[in-house]
């Protein structure tokens, strides 16, 4: 289905940090190749003045999902080190509104709504509906797509922007049938106008 940016859209780009991308602490598979998939959608966005949304996640050391703690992560995107950085070759805007989540020792979020107050945020901005892709599909994703279905939100599904852990085999794509079920529409880049 063709789609276009419209008024009242956000573009949301989930937690694709350094730590996330090959070569990083908890790397998704493939996971660098949503970045130049992503910069065209930002470009799109920019175009059409839509706004520019990146969560990240960021926690403190000893954080509650480490390994450590008995979580089930390694230590990953802790706050002000390279691994929580953005990737490098991400072209947000400069005015691109950083969602920071899983900032406190105890608690573990998901989903870039989480704790953030973004759903008010985004309503303050007059924002409807929602294109949302990063990493990954099957956890921060997966979470944030439900979350903003849950708070009204329309969501486009950035198919071709995202990609899973898949810790087992066929998690994305039983990710991506949730988000369906509940709503989201997938969007591929050649899809958009
Ligand atoms: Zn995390």
């Amino acid at each position: 289905m063709r789609q276009s940016f419209h008024d009242r859209d956000a573009l949301l780009i989930v937690d694709v940090q350094c730590d996330f991308l090959p070569g990083g602490a908890l790397a998704v598979p493939d996971g660098h190749a949503v970045v130049p998939v992503l910069n065209r959608y930002i470009a799109h966005a920019t175009e059409a003045h839509v706004p520019v949304f990146a969560s990240r996640d960021w926690h403190p050391h000893g954080h509650v999902s480490f390994r450590q703690r008995g979580g089930p992560w390694p230590v990953h995107c802790v706050t002000d080190t390279e691994g929580a950085d953005f990737a490098p070759d991400l072209e947000l805007p400069s005015d691109a509104a950083v969602i920071s989540k899983a900032t406190t020792a105890d608690a573990d979020a998901y989903s870039a709504f989480a704790g953030t107050g973004l759903a008010d945020t985004l309503r303050s901005r007059n924002v409807q509906r929602l294109w949302i892709g990063g990493l990954a599909t099957d956890y921060c994703v997966l979470n944030t797509v439900l979350d903003a279905r849950k708070a009204n939100f329309e969501v486009l599904y950035l198919d071709d922007g995202s990609r899973a852990v898949d810790v087992k085999p066929g998690d994305g794509a039983r990710a991506v049938a949730r988000m369906r079920e509940a709503g989201a529409i997938p969007v591929r880049l050649a899809d958009v106008e």
